[in-house]
């Protein structure tokens, strides 16, 4: 009862109207993108799932699928995923050309059914970027990110044991900021969604954070010249101010972090910086 009762919020603050007199439980067609790995082609393969209730999520909707395809004696559908509560950064693929789908703040394992109509036909693709080569049908290697991470995306400075959270003094607006970019969880939607398959945003969230704290001072310059330096290298593209990566990251993270970057790097490089 409480679940069906936060469905129905849920559809009037998103003014999905007509999913309140949608009759559950309802059918789905999925048309997905079937690559048995990085050196066969792809195409896409369809398939139709009923009996989804509306408070199922989109990967249980493709576990129905799946427990489908492996009682046919077919191959079940690749895909990340692993917290299912938006927190981990493992779950990600184009739904509908969206990445993480159609849902503001939403990845796409907290993307419920009840923002689906019966007999929708939904498209899922991986993500697309060169520097994500597909591993196979939904799942892309997106270890370029943990290296552009390893490029710099650390401190050395030895904190001992857990300190006594004021003994740094951070200002408030600072602290709000560095949290706000530390909440990247990496899923890769921002470089899926951009024109330019750029890793700015990931790599600026981590960057910014890490230069808004006192802690991450000591490396701070070689910091952003490493880390831009790996995304270049990974293949990534270079960021041109679209914006189509805020507006589709999970954690909602604002494209302010890249200018901070960008500051971060001229600092970086000045003869007085
Ligand atoms: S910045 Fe947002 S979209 Fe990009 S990797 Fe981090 S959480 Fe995902």
């Amino acid at each position: 009862m409480a679940l069906r009762l936060r469905s129905a919020l849920d559809m009037l603050e998103n003014n999905n109207v007509g999913s309140l007199f949608q009759n559950y439980p309802m059918k789905i067609n999925l048309r997905v993108w079937r690559q048995a790995s990085a050196k066969e082609r792809g195409d896409f393969a369809n398939y139709t799932v009923e009996n989804i209730q509306p408070d199922l999520s989109f990967l249980e909707v493709l576990d129905i699928l799946n427990e489908q395809l492996i009682a046919e004696g077919g191959l079940p559908v690749e895909f990340d995923h692993d917290c299912r509560e938006g927190i981990c950064g493992s779950c990600g693929m184009m739904v509908n050309g969206q990445a993480h789908g159609s849902q503001q703040r939403t990845a796409v394992c907290q993307l419920y059914m009840r923002h689906f109509q019966e007999g929708d036909t939904v498209t899922l693709e991986p993500w697309r970027a060169k520097a994500f080569p597909v591993i196979k049908d939904l799942v892309v290697d997106r270890s370029a990110l943990d290296r552009i991470s390893a490029a710099g995306g650390y401190i050395s400075v030895k904190t001992g044991a857990a300190p006594e959270a004021n003994a740094v003094l951070v200002a408030k607006p600072n602290a709000d900021k560095a949290f706000d970019y530390a909440t990247c969880i990496g899923c890769g939607a921002c470089v899926a969604a951009c024109p330019n398959a750029s890793a700015s945003l990931f790599t600026a969230a981590k960057i910014s954070h890490l230069a808004l704290l006192e802690q991450g001072k000591p490396e701070r310059q070689q910091r952003v010249v490493k880390m831009t330096q790996q995304m270049t290298a990974e293949g990534f593209g270079d960021c041109s101010n679209h914006g189509e990566c805020q507006s589709v990251c999970p954690k909602g993270i604002s494209i302010n972090a890249i200018a901070q970057m960008r500051r971060e790097y001229i600092r970086a490089k000045l003869p007085f910086g």
